[in-house]
C-alpha cells in the first residue's frame, strides 16, 4: 500500500513537534516536509525528540510542496499566518488539515472556494480531540432539555485567543438546539467582564494558566439541579488520534468539511 505523504507546517511548535512524532509512528503515512520559521536546516527528528528522519526544516512553504511533494499538509501555526498557508498549499493541489484557531466564516467561505477551483480537500477541526466532540455533542443534546448554560474553557497561558474556536462551536451547536430563551441577566457587573462573554445568552468564560493544557465544561442549570459536562485534555497526544483520522479521510471526502465530527459520527 502507498503511504499517505505529509508536509507539517509549524512543525517545532508544541501541536507539531507531536504531530511529527505521530505521522512517524503511522505506518500509512510518510513524512516528507516539515516547515517553521525556527531550526531552520536541521532535522526535524531531533527537534521531535527523535532519532534523526532525514528531514531537513525548511522555512519556504510553496518550495517545500514543489519539492517534496507531500498529499496533505498539517497546518499548526497561528491565526495571523494560517489562511496564507491554507492558499499557499490548496492552489498548490496539496490537501490540507487545518487545526490552527482563528479561521472566521468568510476564511471557511474563501476555503471552500479554494477547494472547489483547485479540485483539492480542507479539514478545518477546531478540536481533534475526540472526547472533546463527545463533550460538545452531549452538550448539544442536553439544550433540548436546558435552556440556561455557561461554558467555562481552561487554556494553558501562552493560547493567543479567547474564547476558544472550542467554547464558540460549543455554544453555536447548543444554540441550534436550544428550546427556550435564557433568561434575561439580573444584577449589575461590578468589575467589567466579571460575567465574560456572551453569545445570544450563553455566557463563555476563559482561564488562562501555565499547567493547563486544554479543558472545558458546559454547566446547564435548571429548578433544583445541574448537569456538568467537562473535558480534559491532559496532554497533546489527545489530538493525535483525531490529526491522523484526519489526514488519512481529507483525501476522500471532496470539498470543505468544517469539524472532526463529520469523519467520525454516523449521523
Ligand atoms: P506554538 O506557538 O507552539 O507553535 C506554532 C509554530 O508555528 C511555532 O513553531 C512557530 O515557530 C511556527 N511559526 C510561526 N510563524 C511562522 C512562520 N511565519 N513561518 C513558519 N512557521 C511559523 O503553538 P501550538 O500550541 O502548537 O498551537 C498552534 C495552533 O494550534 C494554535 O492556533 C492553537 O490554538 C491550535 N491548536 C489547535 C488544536 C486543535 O485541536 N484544533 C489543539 C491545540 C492547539
Amino acid at each position: 500500500m502507498e503511504r499517505i505523504k505529509v508536509l507539517v507546517s509549524g512543525a517545532c511548535g508544541r501541536m507539531g513537534r507531536e504531530v511529527i512524532k505521530a505521522v512517524v509512528k503511522d505506518e500509512g503515512l510518510q513524512l516528507v516536509a516539515a516547515v517553521d520559521k525556527i531550526n531552520v536546516g536541521k532535522d526535524i527528528g531531533i527537534i521531535a525528540g527523535l532519532e534523526t528522519l532525514g528531514v531537513t526544516i525548511g522555512d519556504d512553504l510553496n518550495e517545500r510542496i514543489v519539492k517534496d511533494k507531500p498529499q496533505v499538509m498539517v497546518d499548526f501555526t497561528t491565526p495571523a499566518l494560517v489562511m496564507e498557508n491554507l492558499r499557499t498549499g490548496l492552489k498548490a493541489g496539496v490537501h490540507v488539515v487545518v487545526g490552527t484557531t482563528g479561521i472566521s466564516p468568510a476564511d471557511l467561505r474563501e476555503i471552500e472556494e479554494l477547494c472547489d477551483n483547485y479540485q483539492t480537500n480542507a479539514l478545518v477541526a477546531p478540536n481533534f480531540a475526540i472526547g472533546a466532540l463527545l463533550m460538545m455533542r452531549c452538550a448539544a443534546i442536553s439544550a433540548q432539555y436546558f435552556s440556561q448554560v455557561e461554558i467555562i474553557e481552561l487554556h494553558h497561558d501562552q493560547k493567543l485567543d479567547a474564547p476558544s474556536g472550542t467554547s464558540i462551536k460549543t455554544a453555536e451547536m447548543i444554540l441550534a438546539n436550544r428550546v427556550g430563551p435564557s433568561h434575561p441577566e439580573i444584577g449589575e457587573e461590578k468589575i467589567k467582564g466579571a460575567r465574560g462573554g456572551e453569545i445570544d445568552g450563553i455566557r463563555l468564560h476563559s482561564v488562562r494558566l501555565p499547567g493547563l493544557i486544554a479543558h472545558q465544561e458546559v454547566i446547564f442549570g435548571s429548578e433544583g439541579q445541574t448537569l456538568t459536562i467537562r473535558h480534559d485534555s491532559l496532554s497533546r497526544e489527545s489530538f493525535m488520534p483525531g490529526v491522523i483520522l484526519g489526514i488519512k479521510k481529507v483525501i476522500e471526502n471532496q470539498g470543505l468539511t468544517y469539524g472532526l465530527d463529520h469523519f467520525l459520527f454516523k449521523d
